[in-house]
């Protein structure tokens, strides 16, 4: 827009410049014109005033001359040939019957030389210019002289060159004497008023140029102006500003709408581009609010390299944050000493297998006199032999087998879709494989087991843990280091 204001200034300028100057040649050519015609004028002038002043006193030719003159072109509405006191002698045309008359002005007379008057109203109240050369007999006598005048308001000569100069697009030419009286002017009511303003007063200095100026009703005007040669009169050739602005404004109106066009789709791209940088950027916003996974906040497609540095560290602190809350996870359910699962896995995982319906077997173990252990060797050596059972019992574990910490020594092992008999083999194998490892510095360890099996999902998992801790029981009253199993309702049987 900036762009535009700133064509628009240049434009601006260079049409008012190049304007005045049209205007300003203009004035000049019109006015060297008139400045011709008007030598001319005097130039004809001469021509019978010498002829005149040949035969001054004969009336009859004199009268010839005169009517020659006036008929010869139409530079003149009436020619008159006046003696040395101002008394008209001869006139044309006759219909004037002027002869007899004095002349208004006498500075011809007491000039003696070619002289163009300024405009004045005529005896008969026509608003006229006299233009006139002494005459003079052979011997250098003064006799008068001979004088067209030219009606400013009538066709004529000088009337027509200005008419032929009349510009259209409201630019007019206009012209005025040295008493600023407006000889012509394409406004004809205007002709004889008296004009004051710079550009006149400038070229009543005898100045040709131009300038911006404001006119009678305060318009701007770009007017030329240039003194007329022969005469003290000038020429004004004026525009109003408005003229070559409204092209200007139309040109920028062709261009402001050339431009809206090319603005919108720019917007639009502007647009475009916005929103595939701001796209990344308010989906992973969006996943940071969902405090979304690494997967999720991976599908965001970070094109650009600052999206992607985001994402990147997205993506680390939710795999930060995923393997903290995994920790979490792990040590609330598991126990801290064995690794082992706890209570609380234990009994979520038997509800489960319940509402599902699973078939599972429980052997719940107690080491044998351990507390012997813990006398013996002190406690840190008996919680190296939990971990060391710890160990035992994951090795006898197959994949969905649920090893668990209960309490001090008291451990319990959960095995899905498992038949009693399959279970009690895994009970005696774990019984036999204690019993066979020996325990640094402790050596031989064993341990006692209950086997229970919940037989579909009639029975309670409590009942079924209760039944194999009664197991256990009975395998430590019958003398540990052995496995006692039973069927819901079938006495345990040592195996
Ligand atoms: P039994 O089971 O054969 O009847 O005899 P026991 O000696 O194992 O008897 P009891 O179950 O009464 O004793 C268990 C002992 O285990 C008591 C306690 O000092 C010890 N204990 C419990 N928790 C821990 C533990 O985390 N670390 C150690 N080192 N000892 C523990
Ligand atoms: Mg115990
Ligand atoms: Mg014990």
């Amino acid at each position: 827009m900036n762009d535009l204001y700133a064509t628009y200034r240049i434009q601006r300028a260079t049409l008012i410049h190049n304007s005045l100057e049209a205007n300003r040649a203009y004035a000049a050519k019109v006015a060297l014109t008139i400045g011709q015609s008007l030598g001319d004028d005097l130039d004809r002038l001469a021509f019978s005033s010498r002829a005149i002043g040949q035969n001054f006193q004969r009336e009859i030719e004199r009268g010839a001359e005169v009517r020659r003159l006036a008929e010869q072109d139409h530079s003149f509405n009436t020619v008159v040939v006046a003696d040395a006191r101002g008394r008209i002698v001869s006139s044309f045309p006759a219909s004037l019957s002027i002869n007899g008359q004095t002349l208004r002005s006498r500075a011809p007379l007491d000039e003696r030389k070619p002289m163009i008057s300024p405009a004045f109203s005529s005896l008969v109240g026509n608003l006229i210019v006299f233009v006139s050369q002494p005459i003079w007999s052979d011997e250098g006598e003064f006799l008068g002289l001979v004088g067209g005048t030219i009606y400013l308001h009538k066709e004529n000569a000088l009337n027509q060159i200005i008419s032929m100069h009349f510009q259209q697009d409201s630019s007019f030419v206009y012209l005025v004497d040295e008493q600023r009286h407006v000889l012509f002017h394409p406004d004809s009511d205007r002709i004889g008023e008296e004009v004051d303003n710079p550009v006149v007063d400038a070229v009543l200095r005898g100045e040709s140029g131009a300038s911006l100026v404001s006119n009678t009703t305060g318009a701007d005007m770009l007017a030329g102006y240039a003194a007329v040669p022969h005469s003290g009169w000038g020429v004004v050739s004026q525009q109003p500003l408005s003229v070559p602005l409204s092209t200007l404004w139309n040109l920028m109106l062709q261009v402001v709408l050339g431009i809206i066009p090319m603005s919108l789709l720019g917007l639009l791209l502007l647009w475009w581009a916005a929103s595939r940088i701001s796209r990344p950027l308010s989906q992973l916003a969006e996943y940071a609010g969902q405090h979304a996974s690494e997967e999720g906040i991976r599908k965001v497609q970070a094109w650009y390299v600052e999206a992607w540095q985001i994402r990147r560290a997205m993506i680390i602190g939710a795999l930060l944050t995923q393997e903290r809350i995994g920790k979490l996870n792990h040590q609330a359910l598991s126990d801290p000493l064995t690794g082992l699962g706890n209570r609380r896995v234990l009994e979520s995982a038997l509800r489960e297998w319940h509402l599902l319906g699973k078939r599972y077997a429980v052997i719940s173990m107690d080491i044998d006199h351990f507390k012997r252990v813990n006398d013996e060797f002190g406690h840190a050596v008996g919680d190296k032999v939990l971990q060391s059972f710890a160990a035992l019992l994951s090795q006898s574990c197959r994949e969905g087998d649920l090893a668990c910490r209960v309490g001090g020594e008291e451990f319990i092992l959960l095995l899905p879709q498992t038949s009693l008999p399959a279970a009690i083999e895994v009970a005696e194998r774990i019984r036999q494989s204690l019993e066979m490892s020996s325990i640094p510095p402790v050596g031989r360890v064993t341990l006692s087991l209950g086997v229970a099996c919940s037989e579909g999902a009639v029975i309670d998992p409590t009942k079924v843990l209760a039944r194999a801790d009664a197991l256990l029981y009975q395998a430590k009253e019958s003398g540990r280091n052995r496995v006692i199993a039973s069927h819901e309702g079938v006495a345990g049987a040592q195996v």
